[in-house]
């Protein structure tokens, strides 16, 4: 059997094979000067392996992906893990101390902010922090995001397809949907991707919630993707029953077409056939009924949680399937409802 080396902790501390640290890493200073400091813990495997990191709070109010990767912290064992994998539950800390999505004071977005620089603005410097120590040195990694606050998206992944080592990482996490596209500039993912480290972003449910469903759903695909790169050879990769890969361009936001409170009729992974009602909208006394309707037969990915609008927001984010993954949509279904 071939032996793991120690793994280096920036900025000079060492990790032997089979063991694992907690650390808090600086990534920037607050107004009184004082460090600001990211959750960091490292699985260094005993046999040697590819290096992964797991990444969540990038958007500091999205929680589903800290619980899914404080599972994989508290559970899994180095001792039975080929490779290393690099946790960062909470990458925003200000952020994820504020409950919001973005920086405090500034509103600025870390998830637009890298590869980051040295010597740029604050977002800039504790970006680069982040990627220069613990992005880069990594093989493939894998990015956790929800929808933003007030909408909830079905579990989906984002990556680039066109390159095979991103679309091999896509795959092996089991989704039914994958949404094929770069990703905006700045983002994690993109960045990452470019700069040679293989990545794709997980989106699921809301913000300022734990979904123990999705949750549970992505530790599977997690089993799986780490099984494929046979870091944990006792799981196996999963098949998720149906599967579609969504252009970015396709992607439908359906958006309301009146103000007022909404009664929805259907969730996030539903599908939905052309003419169906999503949701109505009425006034408070209940008058001024208006229905928003689905403009083709797709599923839905992403859902208003918040339940008012005023005209054009987005209500509902609708994709298409071919013929064969909407019979493998209803098989899957049915085998469910057996269960
Ligand atoms: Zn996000």
């Amino acid at each position: 059997m071939k032996k793991a080396k120690p793994f280096v902790i920036p900025p000079d501390g060492k990790i032997l094979p089979g063991e694992s640290i907690d650390i808090r890493f600086t990534v920037s200073e607050n107004y009184l000067g004082d460090p600001v400091r990211i959750p960091v813990t490292i699985l260094h495997g005993k046999k040697p392996g590819p290096c992964a990191f797991l990444t969540a709070a990038s958007h500091g109010d999205e929680l589903n992906g800290v619980q899914i990767i404080r599972h994989i912290t508290n559970t899994w064992d180095p001792d039975n893990l080929s490779g290393t994998i690099i946790c960062l539950p909470v990458l925003n800390v200000p952020a994820f101390l504020a409950q919001q999505r973005y920086l405090p004071t500034s509103s600025e977005d870390l998830n637009r902010s890298f590869p980051g620089s040295k010597n740029g603005k604050s977002i800039r410097r504790m970006a680069y922090s982040i990627f220069k120590s613990f992005i880069q040195p990594c093989d493939f990694g894998i990015d956790f995001h929800t929808s933003t606050r007030g909408r909830s998206n079905m579990l989906h992944v984002l990556a680039d397809l066109s390159d095979k080592k991103i679309a091999d990482l896509a795959h092996s996490f089991g989704s039914n949907i994958i949404i094929d596209g770069q990703g905006p500039l700045g983002s994690l993912r993109r960045e990452a991707s470019q700069a040679n480290t293989p990545s794709i972003a997980v989106e699921l449910g809301e913000a300022h919630r734990f979904q123990s469903e999705l949750i549970d759903r992505a530790i599977m695909g997690l089993e799986s993707t780490f099984a494929s790169y046979n870091m944990r050879p006792t799981e196996s990769v999963i098949w998720p029953g149906w599967k579609s890969i969504i252009n970015n361009k396709e992607d439908t936001w359906v958006r309301s077409t009146s103000g007022g409170i909404v009664n929805l009729n259907y969730n996030p992974g539903d599908l939905v056939e052309k003419g169906n009602v999503i949701c109505t909208i009425t006034n408070p006394f209940n008058t001024n009924i208006s229905e928003i309707t689905s403009p083709f037969t797709g599923l839905i990915i992403g859902l208003l949680q918040n339940p008012i609008v005023r005209p054009g927001d987005p209500i509902f984010h609708l994709v298409s399937l071919d013929k064969e993954t909407i019979c493998a949509y209803h098989d899957s279904q049915s085998t469910t409802d057996e269960i």
